[in-house]
Order: structure tokens, then sequence, then C-alpha cells
């Protein structure tokens, strides 16, 4: 039986692939590593929710980084990458291999393969790019045609969704920016 670090960018994201991967035979500890994750009152939100759907799903948490918002907004990663998303997928899925490589596990995955909002096949490039520079597979999966079915079953148990992907510019672009200005405001964990 094989043993995946699957790789979580929040709790909604991890409902349809934990769901599926289970049914499948996998065993997988989830892994949070999401420094892209700002402001800081967000960050902790994100992992509070995905510590929920590990709970409901009785698998392992690891919790690994911190919110990194001086860094994002800092630019500086514009001289080696082309774009700040292409910079974050490379920082989660390099910290998520490594963890997988140094820790006996068989592959690692990523839960942002389930968004059709994410650069799907940015995403598979930089897993493979990972998973030849530590030695361990990158186990891919197109978890996208559940991504509806995943937000419906982390509404069923009380998980917040959020309104924008993650970094303090997602924020920015968000319709929903100043409901989320206000949540922070509040103290809202919802
Ligand atoms: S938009 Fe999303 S993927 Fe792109 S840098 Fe921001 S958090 Fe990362």
């Amino acid at each position: 039986m094989s043993h995946m670090l699957l790789h979580a960018c929040c709790g909604p994201c991890s409902m349809y692939p934990v769901n599926l991967l289970l049914s499948e035979g996998t065993t997988l500890d989830l892994y949070w590593y999401n420094p892209n994750i700002h402001p800081e009152f967000e960050w902790n939100r994100r992992l509070e929710n995905l510590a929920k759907a590990a709970d409901h799903y009785h698998v392992n948490l690891i919790r690994e980084g911190m919110c990194e918002e001086e860094y994002w907004k800092s630019g500086e990663y514009l001289e080696e990458y082309a774009s700040r998303c292409l910079m974050c997928y490379d920082k989660r899925l390099d910290a998520a291999a490594k963890y997988a490589s140094e820790n006996g596990y068989d592959s690692f995955c990523t839960t942002l393969l389930v968004s059709p909002y994410q650069q799907h096949d940015a995403i598979l490039v930089a897993g493979r790019r990972k998973a030849a520079k530590y030695g361990i597979e990158f186990e891919y999966h197109d978890f996208r045609p559940g991504f509806r079915e995943g937000q419906n079953m982390a509404r069923d148990i009380g998980l917040y969704r959020q309104k924008y992907c993650g970094c303090i510019f997602s924020l920015e672009e968000s319709d929903f920016k100043e409901k989320i200005l206000k949540s922070f405001n509040t103290g809202s964990a919802s």
C-alpha cells in the first residue's frame, strides 16, 4: 500500500482529494505549508479549517512554515520566476517534496490540483521538477472534476470557504474584498 504526503492548500480543497484517495486505498498524511496566505489572521483561519478536515477523515496533519506577507510584497522573486504564481507553486511543492523524501513517503501530491482556478499545467510541471530534485514520485491526479463536490462536502461539515486565492494581491483582486476585510476586523471565523 502506498503512503502519500498530500500537500494541502486549505480545508475545502482537501475534501474531495482526501476522500478519493482514501477510497482507493492510499494512506496519507496532510501537509500544511502555505506561506502565500495573507494576512496572518487568514493563514490561521485556513489552517484551523484544514485541521477540521483532517479530523473529519482521521488523517494526520503536519504543519510547517509561516505567513510570509513581506516576502510576497517585496517582489524580489521576480528576478528568478516569471510570475508570483509560478514562484508560489514552486515554493510550496519544493517544501512538500523535500519533506516527503526525508520522511519515508512513497509519493507526494497537492490539493492545488483540484482547483479549476489554478494554473493546473504549471502545478504539474513544478511537481515533476521537485520529484526529480528530491528523488520521490509526484503522483499526479486531476482532481478538478470533483471540485464542486468537494466544496459541497466542505459546506456540509461547516468549513470556512475563502473567497480569494491566498496572497494579498489576490485579496486586492477579489470581488469580495470589502466583505473579507470586514471579517478580519470583526475576527469572524467564517
Ligand atoms: S494568486 Fe494564489 S497562486 Fe498566485 S501567488 Fe497568490 S496565493 Fe499564490
